[in-house]
């Protein structure tokens, strides 16, 4: 008996409303909540007409701790869902605290004026969470996420010890727009025009954003794609709990249109997270280009092709050196299909579901703030395959990556 909150009725709240959805025996009750309720009842009544089965709806501010509270005290669920924004991280942590529930999100704490990603706001709530008894899991989506456990699997089955990680996520998706992002676009843009960061030699070394650059031909007939190195969060992590690292990487697929339009957005610049005064009135450039762009949980019918996102580990074994790679392949058509939604918001919200799946089952129910690799892969990775996101090995895949 398992009472859940869903925060966050976007592309991904939809998909983790779904996904949880159809395990009644592990969700029993949901209530999906967020800043306009009306996105959380249109959601519901897809759930209705597919899987029929009956979720609650909530109006809240996540921004908004005593709202929070109320909310909670009034359901009364084992753990929330976070799925909004990563700027509500913090509040809806408080408010678990305050309340007595299990917390868990897929992105971590950003603040709304500098594009920052770093844990070390969510690490301060260690001893507060262990105090409660509460467990919160930090970045349950698939990157982080699953490339976190993708790292701990290998690190726990292949190797005595890991020597470098190349994170590659490629979107062979095309939407057919000149430009859209395929999750929340501040926070999109955000993350890709910031200054690359990646582990060298015990510490990590920053270059402009975009300036490494190389190709990478996907398994599976994916394709090749252009791929380019940038910080991405769940680095902090795994060099912190990984120590043996001597590098790590991360790498994302970009085309050339979007990086055209991102340029010339930068240029201009309608990327900016800085308030300007117009017509009197203050208005953040990159919000106003938000609204702007296509809402990405439109672009599920239209998005045609596959994600390739996996890891690629070096390190020792029995004294011997040795590279493994492990990935998921995901058709957009297919999570379409399923959950209305294309493959960016359903990598993000399976992962959401079995993390929640996880501590309500008590595999990683435990007092404390943790992320991802910290806890054991191995139910995670048997429910990835049974979950609808399968992955496979390829063990000394010859790939000649920077
Ligand atoms: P969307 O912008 O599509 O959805 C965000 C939702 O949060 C919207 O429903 C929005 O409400 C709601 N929201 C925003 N602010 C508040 C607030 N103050 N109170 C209540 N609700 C609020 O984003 P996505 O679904 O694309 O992304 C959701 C999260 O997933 C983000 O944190 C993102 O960073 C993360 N993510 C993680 C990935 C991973 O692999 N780890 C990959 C992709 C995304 P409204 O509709 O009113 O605007």
């Amino acid at each position: 008996m398992s009472k859940v909150v869903i925060i966050g009725a976007g592309g991904v709240g939809q998909v983790v409303a779904f996904k949880c959805a159809q395990l009644p025996e592990v969700f029993t009750e949901i209530t999906l909540a967020s800043r306009t309720e009306a996105k959380c009842i249109d959601i519901a009544q897809k759930i209705k007409q597919t899987l029929n089965r009956d979720i609650a709806t909530a109006q809240v501010d996540a921004d908004n701790v005593p709202e929070l509270v109320a909310l909670l005290n009034e359901i009364k669920p084992e753990l929330v869902i976070n799925v909004a924004l990563p700027y509500q991280d913090l509040t809806i942590m408080d408010a678990c605290l305050e309340a007595g529930v299990h917390y868990m999100d897929t992105a971590n704490y950003e603040p709304l004026d500098t594009a920052k990603f770093e844990y070390k706001w969510q690490w301060a709530y260690q001893e507060k969470f262990e105090k409660a008894g509460l467990t919160a899991l930090l970045g349950s989506g698939f990157d982080p996420g699953a490339t976190n456990m993708f790292t701990a699997y290998l690190a726990k089955h292949y190797f005595d010890e890991i020597h470098t990680l190349d994170i590659i996520d490629v979107n062979g998706g095309d939407h057919g727009y000149p430009f859209a992002t395929n999750f929340n676009p501040e926070i999109n843009i955000r993350e890709v025009t910031a200054e690359c960061r990646h582990w060298e030699d015990g510490q990590f070394v920053t270059t402009p954003a975009m300036s490494c650059k190389q190709t990478f031909t996907c398994p599976d007939e994916v394709g090749t794609y252009n791929i380019y190195r940038m910080y991405h969060e769940e680095l902090e992590s795994l060099t912190k709990h990984f120590p043996t690292l001597k590098r790590a990487q991360f790498w994302m697929s970009f085309g050339e249109s979007y990086l055209k339009h991102l340029e010339v957005l930068g240029n201009v610049g309608m990327t900016g997270i800085e308030p300007i005064e117009f017509q009197g009135q203050q208005i953040v450039p990159i919000q106003f280009l938000k609204a702007l762009l296509p809402d990405p949980s439109t672009l599920g019918p239209r998005t045609k092709g596959k994600t390739c996102i996996g890891c690629v580990v070096t390190g020792v074994k029995d004294g011997k050196e040795k590279t493994v790679y492990l990935y998921n392949v995901k058709d957009h058509q297919d999570c379409y299909g399923e959950v209305q939604s294309q493959a960016i918001s359903y990598t993000t919200g399976v992962p959401a579901m079995i993390g929640a799946k996880m501590i309500l089952q008590g595999n990683w129910k435990k007092p404390g703030v943790w992320n991802m690799e910290q806890l054991d892969p191995d139910a995670f990775m048997d429910d990835m395959n049974q979950y609808g996101l399968p992955w496979q090995v390829i063990e000394n895949p010859g790939f000649d990556l920077v």
